[in-house]
C-alpha cells in the first residue's frame, strides 16, 4: 500500500513545536528570533514568497522584517543594508530573495550575509560545513526533505538514493544530507546517461529538476520512496510536481503529493534556522 506523505501536516507540526520553543526561549532566555527578509525590485512571484515568509514568521513568534528596495538599488546599497543588519543585535536571521536583479552579484551579496545569520544555508561557508558533514545552517527546501524522509521511519542507511538535479540549493545539499545520513547517493542531471535505469534503481528518489511529469511511473522501483520537489505548471496550468504522482503511487511505499508535499516544509524549515540562530547567536 502506498503511503502519501502529508507534507502540509508535517510541517504543520514543525510550526507548532517551534511556538512552543520560541516561547520558552522568550520566557526562560529573554531572547527573541528576528528574521530580516530583503526584497529587491518587482518580481511578483518574489513578492508572494516574501510575504508568506513574513507572515509565517510572525505566525510562530518570530519577529519580522521586511525591507522592499526598489529594482535601481545598487549592489553597494544592497550590501550596506546586509551589513548593517548583519551587526545589528536583534536580528538572528537574514534572508535575500533570489533572484536579484541582473546589475547585482548574487554570489558577493550571499557570501556579504554572516554565515551565522544565513538562514537559507546559502553561504560557501555554511555550504563548506554541510559538505564535511559539519553541524550548520542548512538550505531549506533539502533540510525539509530530510524531515518529510523522517517521518517514514525507514533507515536511510546503506540504501540507494538517487537524487536527480544538481542545482546550488535543492540537489546538491540534498545529496550531502542523505549521504549524511549513510546512503549511497546517485546525482543524476541533464548529462547523465541512461537516466531511467538509475531511476528504477533507486530505493529513495528525490526528484528536483523543474519538469512536469518528467518521472514516469514505471521508471519507479517497486517498494521506493519518492520525494517530488519540482513546482511546475501541467497542460492545464494546474501545479504539479516532477513526478508522474498517480502512476508512481501504485509503485511507490511512500510518495509527496504537489502541492501539499515539499512546499509547505520549505517555510517551515527556515523558521526552524531562524531559531536554530538565534539560539547560537545567545550561545545556547
Ligand atoms: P534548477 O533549474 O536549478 O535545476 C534543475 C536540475 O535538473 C539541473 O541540475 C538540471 O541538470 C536537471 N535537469 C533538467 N532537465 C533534466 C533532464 N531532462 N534530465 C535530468 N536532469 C535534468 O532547479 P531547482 O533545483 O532550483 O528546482 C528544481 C525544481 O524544484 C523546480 O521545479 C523548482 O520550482 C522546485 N523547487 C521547489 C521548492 C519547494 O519549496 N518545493 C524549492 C526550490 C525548488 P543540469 O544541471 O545538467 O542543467
Amino acid at each position: 500500500m502506498t503511503n502519501i506523505i502529508n507534507g502540509k501536516e508535517i510541517a504543520a507540526r514543525v510550526r507548532e513545536e517551534l511556538k512552543e520553543e520560541i516561547r520558552s526561549l522568550k520566557e526562560k532566555r529573554g531572547v527573541v528570533p528576528g528574521l530580516s527578509v530583503i526584497l529587491v525590485g518587482n518580481n511578483p512571484a518574489s513578492k508572494v514568497y516574501v510575504r508568506n515568509k513574513g507572515k509565517a514568521s510572525e505566525e510562530v513568534g518570530i519577529n519580522s522584517a521586511q525591507y522592499d528596495l526598489p529594482e535601481h538599488t545598487t549592489e553597494n546599497e544592497l550590501l550596506k543594508l546586509v551589513d548593517k543588519l548583519n551587526k545589528a543585535n536583534d536580528v538572528s536571521g537574514i534572508l535575500v530573495q533570489l533572484p536579484l536583479p541582473v546589475h547585482i552579484d548574487e554570489e558577493k551579496v550571499l557570501e556579504a550575509i554572516l554565515p551565522a545569520k544565513d538562514v537559507d544555508g546559502f553561504h560557501p561557508y555554511n555550504v563548506g560545513r554541510l559538505m564535511i558533514g559539519a553541524p550548520t545552517l542548512q538550505p531549506c527546501t533539502p533540510y525539509g526533505v530530510m524531515r518529510l524522509l523522517d517521518s517514514t521511519g525507514v533507515d536511510l542507511s546503506g540504501k540507494n538514493a538517487v537524487v536527480v538535479g544538481r542545482s546550488n540549493i535543492v540537489g546538491k545539499p540534498m545529496a550531502m544530507m542523505l549521504l549524511k545520513r549513510n546512503a549511497t547517493v546517485t546525482i543524476c542531471h541533464s548529462r547523465t546517461k541512461d537516466l531511467v535505469e538509475k531511476i528504477r534503481s533507486a530505493e529513495v528518489l528525490v526528484a528536483a529538476i523543474g519538469r512536469a511529469k518528467f518521472v514516469k511511473g514505471d521508471w519507479v522501483r517497486e517498494g521506493a520512496i519518492v520525494i517530488d520537489v519540482g513546482m511546475n505548471k501541467d497542460e492545464n496550468g494546474k501545479l504539479c510536481g516532477d513526478v508522474d504522482f498517480e502512476k508512481a503511487a501504485e509503485k511507490a511505499s511512500f510518495i509527496t503529493p504537489v502541492p501539499g508535499g515539499v512546499g509547505p516544509m520549505t517555510i517551515a524549515m527556515l523558521l526552524k534556522n531562524t531559531v536554530e540562530a538565534a539560539r547560537k547567536t545567545a550561545g545556547l
